[in-house]
């Protein structure tokens, strides 16, 4: 979905967190407004996300939710405070993508998979008892879940200078995990129930 295209071509939370009242550090970093804190969690960037209470999202939320109104009147509101015409926020005509922007639509699915696939190994591989060997596929799930999360985040909300750099470090990561998935010889047997999975698992704290 892409409303209010300009305001959020033209506008990111970083800088206009400030004109809102926000104290943001060097590091892009801010005492989250969305929950008690005394220790700055929420990072700006393009987007917002708090490490504390998981709030996110893109510079029109992070106004609705600052003010408590609704997304088109946040729009409105910075509008009219950056002197930025919010445009029509029905899709034009999709303008021509370039190599960057296509690389990234596919690098999110492949990264949104992967991270399911993670979560899932995490629960099926998970060790039943405290002294069994650590199947590889539940070390790999703790390893990189949160790598993964941070670099979807990233893709997702980052500023175009963090986007850039992520296509210019991580085409070929992506394309491996790519083969991986949909090679699908890796999701290895399925005949566990769903129960038997979400036992509580020992290893998992
Ligand atoms: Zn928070």
């Amino acid at each position: 979905m892409s409303y209010y295209p300009a305001l959020k071509q033209r506008l990111t939370c970083r800088e206009v967190a400030p004109h809102y009242g926000l104290k943001v550090n060097a590091s892009g970093m801010a005492l989250c407004p969305f929950h008690d804190e005394h220790s700055p969690s929420l990072k700006l960037s393009r987007g917002f996300h708090c490490f504390g209470c998981g709030a996110q999202g893109d510079v029109i939320t992070f106004v609705s939710r600052l003010f408590g109104i609704p997304p088109g009147e946040a729009a409105q509101k910075l509008s009219a405070d950056f002197g930025i015409p919010a445009g029509d926020h029905s899709r034009g005509p999709p303008a021509a993508r370039t190599e960057m922007e296509t690389w990234v639509s596919y690098a999110k699915e492949i990264l949104h998979g992967y991270y399911d696939l993670l979560i899932d190994w995490k629960q099926r591989y998970c060790p039943k008892a405290s002294d069994a060997e650590w199947h590889p596929l539940f070390i790999e799930a703790l390893q990189r879940q949160a790598d993964i999360r941070q670099l979807t985040f990233e893709l997702e909300f980052g500023t175009t200078e963090e986007v850039k750099t992520i296509y210019e470090h991580y085409r070929e990561v992506v394309k491996k995990i790519g083969k991986r998935i949909h090679g699908n010889d890796t999701t290895g047997d399925t005949s566990e129930s769903q129960e038997e999975r979400q036992r509580q698992c020992p290893a998992n704290h």
